[in-house]
């Protein structure tokens, strides 16, 4: 079977208040390179992924091109545009040059720039869920118990725990689903906000307006997002892993 086109879009157009830094979360050194390296060089060296998409935040598409893809000669970017308010703009930024395209086949791998730590066998997992079911999410079960609050911080209910799952990326989906689901809710913003809607990743998009199961793929415990100072302390220790794993090889 000839393999079918796969974009990636890869998002590093937040301003990461949580971490509390000037420079974004994504631009922060690991082993003396920015986060969001390490997911651009997994897109680059992958079999799966053919082009990729980079968004980025107001005013940093210069930075981007000079400190990222032609310092480290990131191939198969092919575009770098600026981002939007909220995820979800940044997500259609890129669907928009696609939707133009009129990119009716393949798929489109979603992929928060601040999670480092996709690999290669995360990456077919997904792409062979996609190729089966048209939408698919990377997770993994939650190891704590999870407490759904009311307004005034008390507990409402708690939900069976085989049943929560946390929410990575990539999230991974055909262009003919996620381009049109992506304009409708574009269309539909106000009333969605209206209602209290947020969206804060891909699934809810197709969740919201196609109604499209999604399935759960297995991620990885370290596929964590950088959002806070302690996570970086982690990814230090993840990435001082990999390069002890590549100089034993
Ligand atoms: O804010 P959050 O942690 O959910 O961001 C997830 C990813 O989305 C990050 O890689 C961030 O850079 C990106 N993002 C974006 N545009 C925004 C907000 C977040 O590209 N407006």
């Amino acid at each position: 079977m000839e393999k079918e086109r796969c974009v990636a879009v890869v998002l590093a157009g937040g301003r990461g208040k949580r971490m509390g830094k000037t420079l974004a979360k994504q631009y922060l050194l690991i082993k003396g390179k920015p986060v969001l390296y390490y997911s651009l060089d997994i897109f680059e060296k992958s079999d799966i992924v053919d082009e990729v998409i980079l968004v980025v935040g107001k005013g940093q598409i210069p930075y981007c091109r000079q400190e990222i893809v032609e310092k480290y000669q990131f191939r198969k970017i092919r575009a770098v545009v600026e981002g939007g308010a909220e995820r979800y703009h940044s997500v259609w930024e890129a669907l928009h040059i696609l939707e133009r395209e009129n990119m009716k086949k393949g798929y489109i791998f979603i992929h928060d720039g601040a999670r480092p730590f996709i690999d290669n066998g995360i990456l077919s997992r997904v792409y062979s869920e996609v190729c089966r079911s048209r939408a698919c999410v990377a997770g993994m079960p939650v190891k704590d118990t999870i407490k759904l609050a009311d307004e005034q911080g008390y507990i409402h209910m708690t939900p069976r725990r085989s049943q929560v799952w946390q929410i990575q990326t990539p999230q991974v989906f055909s262009a003919d689903l996620i381009i049109p689901a992506y304009r409708e809710v574009m269309e539909k913003e106000t009333e969605l906000l209206e209602q209290g809607i947020q969206i804060t990743d891909d699934a809810m998009v197709v969740e919201n307006v196609c109604k499209c199961p999604v399935k759960l793929v297995e991620g990885s415990y370290e596929n964590i997002k950088i959002t806070t100072p302690e996570d970086l302390e982690i990814a230090e220790i993840f990435i001082g892993k990999k390069v002890e794993k590549i100089a034993k090889r």
